[in-house]
């Protein structure tokens, strides 16, 4: 039951809002309170929201019954911006649009696009958007607007405020106003004369006081995100575009940014990188100044602490290590349009360098490994401070600017101050040619006495940052909750009045992400403090960034990864605590479903997450747990008795597909998922994408080649045939063994196939036993079928793959079928591709092991048109999960048949329970990439 005013609301937005997008439970709330930051608001309702007039409606209706609204894109904000206790506002799929103008100038955006998602369309053409945050592959246009997010090569001229071409927005109020549309700014001074008159008055005055005006101008000489974008008031006359770029950086506190038009900039292909050393930190920053008129694009300085933080990683020049201690670093990156043109902008930063002192010879590198590495390194500086702090601490990054003729002296200041309150493991980098720097450092929540320690330090930071050098207290993470008791402090009372002025102005209610920029508590950045308890060693690194959360196919089903960490946080707290056992009890119940039965156990997550923590481990021995004594023994059972165990499996498809075949697939689907939603989904869903049953026997052949490998076709491949309708399609393993045979070499299969498993099945039931001792079976065939590893070994399942790989480390080496086909049995057939475009779906295993590349070559070899979707990334299908938890499959693959191109009608993959689920989404049949690679060099015969 929700407080009122909320079940008041709930009501009426459940008049055009549907039930499921209406979120009240206390575990999904709980999730949705935490971003990146350090701070914690549970809203009290969220609201998942589909299009701008449910947007529209929804702010009506807050205004009428008073109930403050936050908006979220990614909720990657550091400063606790995108968080609520009231009302929040998550963009649904509804939200996606990505519209490039023919000349490539321009991009239209809604802000649910993720900002590297526009940037992959873009770079084919040679463009960009400008803003660059380190976080741009999760971090949504929304997001990165209403922050003015930027980063390392975009600077003051790139960010959102200087390439916004014009905006959509709805107010407080309701209104919408497209800047880009004369009849919607006609319309706009109509309706809201005095918005727009007070906003032109608010300009006419600002710009006359000589004195303001020239205050704002000088604060924007530097990179500034701490209160509102003051400069659309001394550079816009126009109420509209004041408007417009008064939004940007507005933190989700003036209105809501429903689409969005960018200036592109230019992205160069050519590219060199250096990392530049220094015995002491002030040659570093008088480099800098001499950089400042070199052709550079990106200068980041290291200071020593971050770098011996880091100088153990791969890929760090030796010379690291031995650095004085007051040393540090430039990391330097240069772009031009054509290679000459990029050596003739290495010449120049070098000749602007001569007189300096370096610790080292100067050197770029143009090779792209060398240079991710470098880049890898610095992004990764954070969450490595993060990754190593002591359990229950958290991880905060502050975000300072400095003028850059001052960075020396103000680094060292900033050196002592974090020295002298004992913040001894901090690190400090930045933008240096912005002055921008960030220091990271850990702090323990947990006490009076540590939150006071934090409190000073902050008053010390922002009093020696404002009244010593005038700079920016938030120069690209925007103000928040955290910097908003010292906004006046860096801006003074004439421009905190103007801010003032603006937030009343465009939300008089004060309704609009309350508490954000403006905030009259001079202690509420020490309030609303997020706990970050000991839950689980798999988890207690997480930083929650959310980086993860593009990757999760149960985000926005479900919960996301870090929304697992979240609730098991939260459940492991309370649990230490004993004082809450029924909200322990209700949380738990619900993290049942939301937390451990809709995870895929696909382990993308970890392949974002930047302190490498894999949610799906957690979720697995969670599983593991619940299962109990008597699973594990029923698991021991299946695991020894696998070959008649499998055999059942064939029966029951075989009794399937009858009754399918005898009473056609309407009927069938409506009976099975009646009988499935009678049994409260207990019963497995049907599908017709259902394979068939096959039961694969090798035969024994006489030898032909030299050459030998040893398959092993996975219990799916043995088991699960084509599904109906696919009559005459031969099983994998058959069609597997022929392009083996035709590529020159002789088929072995390990001993005791039927029993074999390589114990994936019980590994993502948390199953660990039986798991490994199907593993040790497998791995004891495999060897001497192989003759000690003498021959490859070849799993045509990824997944498969993917476990025993892990399993036998280097005792054996097995290889996928993409590697096998790409590397030895390519070079050896002559293909001829096909015209018809083909899917292509790399499972989560493939891009775990870093085959995708090879997947995709291996397909375009084999047809002229390969169509890979960046729109999906796990299926959801999950083994057998797909046939329990279909929900999963289904959202996982929601945007699957929309992003493939007309035309298209096969898809290839290397697994084939989520080829079911592809099937089944798609609406047309995937299959193993091998009966592609077969096809295609069917008339080659061996070379
Ligand atoms: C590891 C890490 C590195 C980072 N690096 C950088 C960096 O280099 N530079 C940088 O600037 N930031 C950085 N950030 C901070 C953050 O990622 C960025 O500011 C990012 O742009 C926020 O985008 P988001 O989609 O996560 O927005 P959210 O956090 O969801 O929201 C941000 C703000 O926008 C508002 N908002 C969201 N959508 C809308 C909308 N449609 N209309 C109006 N308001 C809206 C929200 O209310 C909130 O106030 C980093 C964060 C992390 C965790
Ligand atoms: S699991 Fe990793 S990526 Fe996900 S929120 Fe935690 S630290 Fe970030
Ligand atoms: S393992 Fe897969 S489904 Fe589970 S949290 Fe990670 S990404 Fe999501």
């Amino acid at each position: 039951m929700l407080p009122a005013p909320y079940d008041e609301l709930h009501r009426r937005l459940g008049s055009f809002i549907t039930r499921e997008r209406l979120i009240t439970d206390p575990l999904r709330r709980l999730a949705w309170g935490s971003d990146a930051s350090f701070y914690r608001l549970v809203p009290k309702l969220v609201v998942v929201a589909e299009s701008e007039a449910e947007v529209q409606r929804l702010l009506e209706h807050c205004a009428q019954l008073r109930t403050p609204v936050t908006f979220r894109a990614a909720g990657t904000s550091l400063s606790g911006q995108a968080l609520s206790d009231s009302v929040l506002v998550l963009l649904g799929d509804g939200w996606r649009k990505l519209q490039i103008a023919d000349d490539t100038l321009t991009i239209t955006l809604q802000p649910g696009v993720i900002g590297g998602v526009a940037n992959r369309r873009l770079a084919p053409l040679g463009r960009k958007i400008g803003p660059d945050p380190a976080s741009i592959d999760t971090a949504m246009i929304g997001g990165i607007a209403a922050n003015n997010a930027s980063g390392m090569c975009c600077g003051t001229a790139q960010n959102s405020y200087h390439t916004l071409a014009g905006i959509r927005v709805v107010l407080a109020n309701g209104t919408l106003l497209d800047t880009r549309d004369p009849t919607s700014r006609e319309a706009f001074m109509v309706r809201q004369p005095d918005l727009a008159n007070s906003l032109a008055e608010l300009g006419r005055s600002t710009r006359a006081d000589e004195s303001l005006a020239a205050r704002i101008r000088h604060k924007f000489r530097l990179k500034n995100t701490t209160g509102y974008s003051l400069n659309a008031l001394v550079e816009f006359s126009d109420p509209l575009d004041i408007l417009a770029h008064l939004m940007i950086g507005s933190e989700g506190t003036l209105g809501f940014i429903s689409e969005i038009t960018y200036f592109t900039v230019e992205e160069h292909a050519h590219k060199a990188s250096a990392l530049i050393l220094f015995d002491r930190l002030e040659t570093a920053c008088s480099a800098v100044t001499r950089l400042k008129s070199a052709p550079v694009a990106a200068v980041e300085l290291l200071d020593r602490a971050s770098l011996r933080s880091v100088q153990d990683k791969p890929g760090m020049p030796d010379a690291l290590r031995t650095l004085p201690p007051d040393g540090a670093a430039l990391l330097v990156e240069t772009r031009a349009a054509t290679a000459a043109a990029l050596l003739v902008k290495i010449e120049a930063i070098t000749r602007q360098l001569a007189s300096t002192a370096l610790a080292t010879p100067l050197r770029f590198t143009t090779d792209a490994e060398e240079s991710a590495a470098l880049w890898n390194v610095r992004k990764g500086m954070f969450p490595a401070v993060g990754a190593m702090r002591p359990t229950g601490t958290t991880v905060i990054i502050e975000d300072v600017a400095f003028p850059v003729e001052r960075l020396a002296e103000a680094t060292l200041e900033l050196q002592q101050l974090l020295q002298e309150h004992g913040y001894r493991e901090a690190i400090i980098y930045g933008h240096a040619l912005e002055g921008n720097l960030h220091f990271v450092f850990t702090q323990d929540f947990g006490s009076a006495a540590e939150v006071e320690r934090y409190s000073r330090f902050m008053d010390d930071v922002c009093t020696m940052v404002v009244k010593k050098y005038d700079g920016s207290l938030k120069a690209e993470h925007g103000t928040g909750r955290n910097m908003a008791p010292y906004v006046e402090m860096e801006w003074g009372a004439p421009a905190f009045a103007l801010m003032q002025r603006i937030k009343a102005l465009f939300d008089p209610q004060g309704l609009l992400n309350p508490g954000v920029i403006l905030n009259s508590d001079p202690q509420s950045h020490l309030k609303n403090l997020k706990p970050l308890p000991a839950a689980d060693v798999l988890v207690d690194k997480c930083i929650e960034c959310g980086f993860c959360e593009p990757k999760c196919p149960s985000r926005g089903l479900t919960l996301s990864p870090r929304q697992r960490i979240v609730g098991w946080r939260e459940i492991a707290r309370l649990d230490a605590a004993g004082t809450e056992p029924q909200r322990s009890g209700e949380l738990k119940q619900l993290y049942d479903y939301h937390g451990i039965e809709t995870c895929a156990a696909c382990g993308l997550c970890a392949t974002a997450c930047p302190v490498g923590i894999e949610t799906g481990l957690l979720i697995k021995a969670l599983r593991g747990r619940r299962a109990g004594p008597l699973a594990r023994k029923v698991a021991d059972i299946a695991a020894r008795n696998y070959a008649p165990l499998t055999a059942g499996v064939r029966l029951g498809l075989g009794a399937a597909d009858l009754v399918h075949g005898v009473v056609g697939t309407g009927a069938m689907k409506g009976a099975l998922d009646g009988l499935r939603k009678a049994s409260g989904g207990r019963l497995p869903k049907w599908s017709p994408a259902l394979a068939r049953p096959v039961n694969f026997v090798p035969r024994p052949a006489p030898p032909q080649h030299a050459e030998r490998v040893v398959y092993f076709p996975s219990c799916a491949a043995r088991n699960m045939g084509a599904q109906r309708g696919h009559d005459g399609v031969e099983m994998l393993p058959s069609v597997a063994e022929r392009l083996f045979q035709r590529a020159g070499f002789d088929v072995l299969y390990p001993s005791s196939l039927a029993g074999q498993c390589c114990g994936q099945p019980f590994e993502s039931k948390g199953l660990v036993d039986a798991a490994n001792l199907k593993s040790a079976e497998l791995e004891a065939a495999l060897r001497d079928a192989s003759e000690g590893g003498r021959w490859p070994i070849v799993f045509d399942t990824s997944p498969c793959a993917y476990r025993m790989k892990r399993y036998v480390a280097d005792r054996l080496k097995i290889q996928d079928s993409i590697e096998f086909v790409h590397d030895a049995v390519l070079p050896r057939v002559t293909l001829t591709p096909q015209p018809q475009a083909v899917a292509v779906h790399p499972v989560c295993s493939v891009r775990k092991m870093g085959t995708v590349d090879k997947l995709m070559a291996i397909a375009a070899r084999c047809s002229a048109q390969v169509v890979a979707t960046d729109e999906v990334q796990c299926c959801g299908f999950a083994g057998d999960r797909g046939f329990i938890r279909p929900e999963l499959n289904e959202h996982a693959l929601r945007h699957l048949k929309a992003s493939l191109p007309a035309g298209c009608a096969s898809g290839y993959s290397t697994s084939r329970t989520c080829e079911i689920g592809l099937s089944e989404q798609a609406a047309f049949a995937y299959q193993s990439i091998l009966y592609l690679v077969e096809r295609c060099s069917a008339g080659s015969g061996s070379r």
